[in-house]
C-alpha cells in the first residue's frame, strides 16, 4: 500500500474517532486521544531533528555544485520575486473572497459573548507573543549570523541558509583537494539525513493518527458552527488559491500536468496537515521534489527550505480573511485604501511567520493592527476566531508546503531543467 494511502486511513480513523469522542461526549476517549497525542508530539521532534543536518548538508552541496556564484544569486532574486508575487495573489482572493462571503459575520451576541469569555486570555496571551516578536526590518538584520552554530541550535533558519549558501559558494572555488573532502563529508551526512527521513516515515501513519485524533475531540463540532462562514471562507479562498494560481503555474510556467503534480506530492500535503509544521515536513518536501517530480539537489535544496521559512501563501490568505472577518464583527466593512494595505502587510508578515504551528495567528495581529482603528484591542479580534484555529492552520500548512513544491518545479524549469523524476523513462524519439 502507497504511503498516501496509509496516512489517509489513519487520518480518516483519527477523525471518526474524534467525532465520536467529542459527539458523543465520550470523556474517556477523549482522554486516550488526547493521551496517545504524545506519540504524534514524539513522531514531529524526531522528523524535525532531521531538519538542521538535512538542510546544511544538501544546501551546501547544492551551492558548491552549482559552481557559479551569478547562478546563486540569479535563482535567489528570482525565488524571491516568484514567492512574493504569489502570495500578493493568495491575499487578493482572500480579500475578494471576504468581500463577497462575509458581507454580515452572522454571529448572534450570545454567540459573540461566548468566544470572548472563552477565548480573551488566550487572545492576550497572544498578543503579547507578538509584541515579542522581531518586526520585519530585525527578521531582515538578523539574516547574517554572529554564531552560525548558535543559529542551528536556535533553529534560526534564515541565517543558517544564508551561512551555508554563503559556506559552499566559497567551497566552490577551492582546489580539487581541498573542495572534494568536504564535499564528500556533507555528501555523506545528506544521504544519511535522507536513510533517517525514509525510516521516520514508516511511522508517519500512526503519527497521523495520534495527532489529529485529539486535535478533532478537543475542538469538536460547536466552534466550527458558529465560525462557520469564516472557516468556509478560508478554506475555499485556500483551494481556490491551489486550483487557479498553482495550476496555471505548473501548467504555463513549470510545463507540469498539474494533476500529476498533485497526485506526487499528496502525501507531504497530509503530513503538513497533521503536524501544521512546513519546518517538520521539509525532510519530505525536498525529498519528494527531488524523487518524485524530478527537480535537481541544487534548486531543490536552496528553493525548498527558503520557502518553508518566509513563503507561507496559505497563511497570507488566512489573515486576509481573518482580519476582514474580525473587522466586520468588530468595526463593519473596510474601505478600499484600508484593504490595500492589507496586500502589503500581510504578504511582508507571512514572511515573518515561522514554519511552526500557530506562527500565523501571532502575526495576524500586526496585520490586524494596521487594519483596525487604534481603539480596537486586537486581543478581542484574536479571541473571536481561536477556537477553529488549530483545523484552519492544518489546511493553511499543507497549501504553503504545495506553493514551496510549486515554486522549485516553476524555478527548474526556468533554468532550463527537465524535471522527470530519476529513474523515468525518457520521452520516446
Ligand atoms: N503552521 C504554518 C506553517 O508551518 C504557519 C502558520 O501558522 O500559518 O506553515
Amino acid at each position: 500500500m502507497q504511503l498516501y494511502t496509509k496516512i489517509m486511513i489513519a487520518l480518516i480513523l483519527g477523525v471518526v474517532l474524534g467525532l465520536v469522542a467529542n459527539l458523543l461526549s465520550l470523556g474517556w476517549l477523549a482522554d486516550s486521544l488526547v493521551a496517545i497525542r504524545q506519540f504524534g508530539e514524539a513522531w514531529i521532534d524526531l522528523i524535525t531533528m532531521v531538519v538542521i543536518p538535512l538542510v546544511v548538508a544538501s544546501l551546501i552541496v547544492g551551492t558548491a555544485s552549482l559552481g557559479d556564484i551569478t547562478k546563486v544569486g540569479r535563482i535567489g532574486g528570482k525565488t524571491m520575486v516568484y514567492y512574493l508575487g504569489t502570495t500578493a495573489v493568495a491575499v487578493v482572493i482572500g480579500l475578494v473572497l471576504s468581500n463577497i462571503m462575509i458581507r454580515d459575520a452572522g454571529m448572534s451576541e450570545e454567540t459573540l459573548a461566548g468566544l470572548r469569555g472563552t477565548y480573551m486570555a488566550e487572545g492576550q496571551s497572544r498578543v503579547d507573543m507578538a509584541q515579542q516578536a522581531p518586526g520585519l526590518v530585525e527578521v531582515l538584520r538578523g539574516i547574517i549570523p554572529r554564531n552560525p552554530i548558535e543559529a542551528m541550535s536556535n533553529f534560526d533558519m534564515l541565517p543558517i541558509l544564508f551561512f551555508s549558501v554563503f559556506f559552499g559558494a566559497s567551497l566552490s572555488v577551492l582546489g580539487a583537494t581541498k573542495r572534494e573532502p568536504v564535499l564528500n563529508f556533507f555528501e555523506g551526512v545528506n544521504g544519511a539525513a535522507t536513510v533517517m527521513i525514509q525510516w521516520i516515515m514508516k511511522l508517519a501513519p500512526y503519527a497521523v493518527f495520534a495527532l489529529i485524533g485529539a486535535v478533532v475531540a478537543q475542538f469538536g463540532a460547536d466552534v466550527l458552527g458558529s465560525l462557520l462562514v469564516y472557516g468556509s471562507t478560508v478554506v475555499l479562498g485556500l483551494l481556490l488559491h491551489l486550483i487557479l494560481t498553482y495550476s496555471a503555474a505548473l501548467r504555463f510556467l513549470a510545463r507540469l500536468n498539474p494533476i500529476t503534480f498533485l497526485r506526487k506530492v499528496r502525501a507531504v500535503q497530509l503530513v503538513a496537515f497533521s503536524t501544521s509544521s512546513s519546518n517538520a515536513t521539509l525532510p519530505l518536501t525536498i525529498e519528494t521534489t527531488e524523487k518524485e517530480i524530478g527537480v535537481s539537489r541544487e534548486i531543490s535544496s536552496f528553493v525548498l527550505p527558503l520557502g518553508a521559512t518566509i513563503n507561507m501563501d496559505g497563511t497570507a490568505l488566512y489573515q486576509a480573511v481573518a482580519t476582514m472577518f474580525i473587522a466586520q464583527v468588530l468595526v463593519g466593512d473596510l474601505t478600499l485604501a484600508t484593504q490595500f494595505g492589507i496586500v502589503l502587510t500581510a504578504t511582508l508578515a507571512s514572511i515573518g511567520a515561522a514554519g511552526v504551528p500557530s506562527a500565523g495567528i501571532i502575526i495576524l495581529i500586526v496585520v490586524l493592527q494596521g487594519a483596525l482603528p487604534p481603539n480596537v484591542d486586537a486581543a478581542a479580534g484574536i479571541a473571536l476566531i481561536l477556537g477553529v484555529d488549530r483545523i484552519l492552520d492544518m489546511c493553511r500548512t499543507s497549501l504553503n508546503v504545495t506553493g514551496d513544491m510549486t515554486a522549485a518545479a516553476v524555478i527548474a524549469r526556468s533554468e532550463g531543467e527537465r524535471i522527470e523524476p530519476p529513474g523515468a523513462m525518457p520521452p520516446a524519439a
